[in-house]
C-alpha cells in the first residue's frame, strides 16, 4: 500500500516534462533541430568559467576529508559569512551567518519554510502566474493553498482580490519576481503597497504573515530594472534563493534561506525551519558546492544570449500581434493565446512541432509560457511557424 497523494503526484508527469519528453520522443524521429522545444526552464548559458577554476581549487587546496565530510546541518560557516557579507555589500541588509541556511535550492528550501510556517489550517497564498510546484509543496505540509488571479496584463498584484483572499489563517504569501512563468519584476511601488497591507493585516488578525520570497531568479534582468530586496521593504519576508539559474547549476542543488534578523519571532522561525529540514531530510548541502560558493558569491551570470534571445523573440512575436507579459527578467516570455485558450494553442503548435507550455497550472489558462533558454537558430527558424500560428489561432477564436 503506498500513499495515494504521493502516488499520484509521482504518476503523472507535470505538463512540463510531459510535453519535454514528447519533445525528446519526436527528435528521435524527425531530427533534433526540427523541434522547437520552449518547454523547460534549464539554463542554456553554461556556469562562468571561474566557477569551475574553483572547485579545481577547493580540491587541490584543502583537505579531502573536509571537502566531502558533513558540515553543520545549517551549513559551513565559512560559506554562510561569505552569503551575509555579499548580501550586505549589494542590500545593506544587515545579514549575519546565524539567520543563514544553506539549502539544496530553492525546491526544498521553500518546503522547508512552508513546513516551518505550517501550523493547524495554515493558509498559504500564491499570486498568479505562479511556480507549479507550489501547489504540492504547501499541501505535502498539510497548508491551504489559496491564489490570488492574475493582474493582467500587467503582472504585479491585484490588491483587491488578495485583500479578499488575506484571513485569519494566513500564514504567508509566496512570492516569486522575477517570476516564472511571466517574466515580469514586482515594482517597489507594488512591494510598498503589499508591504503596508500585510503589515496592517497581521495587525488586524494578531499574528504576523510572512512574505516568501522565492528568488532564484534575482539576478537574471534586463535593460537595467532592479529587483528590489524584499526584507528591507518588509522585515518579515524569509528568503529562498538558489544558484539554479544565476549561476547555471541547477543539477548542483545549492542555495540558502535567510530569515532576517528584524523578522517576527526569529528565532523560533530560523529554529523551525532548520527542523523541518532535519524532518525533511534536507541538511547538510553538499559540502565541495558550499566552499565552491563561499568563494564565487561575487559572480554574476553574463545575459548576453538571454538577452539577445529575449529581444529577438519578443519582437517578434509582438510584430505578428501577440501580446506579452513585461519580460523584464528570468528567462520567460508569458504570451497571450490568440484563440483564448493556451491549451488548444499549445495542441495546435504540437502539430508544427512547437512546444510551448499552456498556463493552466501557473494559474492563467489564457497565456502560453516560452523558455528562451535555446538556441537563436531554434528562435529564427519557429518565427515564422508563430506568424502561421497566429494567423490560425485567430481565425479559430
Ligand atoms: N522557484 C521557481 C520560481 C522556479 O522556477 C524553480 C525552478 O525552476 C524553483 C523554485 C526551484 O529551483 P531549484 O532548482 O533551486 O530547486
Amino acid at each position: 500500500m503506498v500513499n495515494t497523494s504521493m502516488y499520484d503526484l509521482g504518476a503523472k508527469r507535470s505538463c512540463i516534462r510531459e510535453l519535454f519528453e514528447y519533445g525528446r520522443q519526436r527528435a528521435a524521429l524527425v531530427g533534433k533541430e526540427n523541434i522547437f522545444d520552449y518547454s523547460l526552464g534549464n539554463p542554456s548559458i553554461p556556469a562562468p568559467a571561474q566557477v569551475n577554476q574553483t572547485i579545481i581549487d577547493v580540491l587541490s587546496e584543502m583537505d579531502s576529508l573536509q571537502v566531502h565530510g558533513y558540515t553543520s546541518a545549517t551549513g559551513d560557516f565559512t560559506a554562510r559569512s561569505a552569503i551575509a557579507q555579499d548580501l550586505n555589500r549589494r542590500f545593506s541588509a544587515g545579514v549575519r551567518p546565524e539567520d543563514l541556511f544553506i539549502g539544496c535550492g530553492a525546491a526544498p528550501e521553500l518546503v522547508s519554510v512552508i513546513r516551518a510556517l505550517a501550523v493547524e489550517n495554515a493558509e498559504f497564498i500564491s499570486i498568479a502566474p505562479y511556480f507549479p510546484e507550489y501547489k504540492p509543496f504547501v499541501e505535502s505540509c498539510g497548508g491551504i493553498f489559496r491564489v490570488v488571479p492574475a493582474d493582467v496584463p500587467g503582472f504585479q498584484i491585484d490588491f483587491a482580490a488578495l485583500a479578499s483572499t488575506l484571513s485569519k489563517n494566513t500564514q504567508a504569501v509566496i512570492l516569486n519576481s522575477p517570476n516564472n512563468p511571466a517574466g515580469t519584476v514586482y515594482r517597489e511601488e507594488t512591494l510598498k503597497k503589499l508591504a503596508d497591507l500585510l503589515t496592517e493585516k497581521s495587525r488586524q488578525v494578531g499574528h504576523p504573515i510572512y512574505i516568501i520570497a522565492d528568488e532564484p531568479y534575482r539576478e537574471l534582468v534586463y535593460d537595467g530594472v532592479t529587483v528590489p530586496f524584499v526584507p528591507n521593504l518588509y522585515p518579515n519576508t524569509i528568503v529562498c534563493y538558489s544558484y539554479s539559474k544565476s549561476l547555471s547549476l541547477p543539477g548542483e542543488r545549492i542555495g540558502y534561506v535567510y530569515v532576517p534578523q528584524q523578522a517576527a519571532d526569529h528565532d523560533a522561525l530560523y529554529a523551525a525551519i532548520c527542523g523541518a529540514a532535519r524532518a525533511g531530510g534536507h541538511v547538510c548541502a553538499p559540502s565541495l558546492w558550499q566552499q565552491v560558493i563561499a568563494r564565487c558569491t561575487e559572480l554574476r551570470p553574463n545575459l548576453a544570449a538571454y538577452e539577445e534571445n529575449r529581444q529577438l523573440l519578443w519582437q517578434g512575436l509582438k510584430s505578428f500581434g501577440y501580446e506579452m507579459a513585461q519580460p523584464d527578467g528570468a528567462f520567460y516570455l508569458f504570451v497571450k493565446a490568440p484563440n483564448g485558450s493556451a491549451k488548444a494553442f499549445s495542441d495546435l503548435a504540437k502539430q508544427l512541432d512547437v512546444l510551448v507550455v499552456p498556463g493552466d497550472d501557473f494559474g492563467c489558462p489564457e497565456y502560453f509560457r516560452l523558455c528562451y533558454c535555446v538556441s537563436r537558430d531554434c528562435i529564427v527558424r519557429s518565427l515564422p511557424l508563430f506568424e502561421k500560428l497566429y494567423e490560425t489561432a485567430k481565425k479559430a477564436r
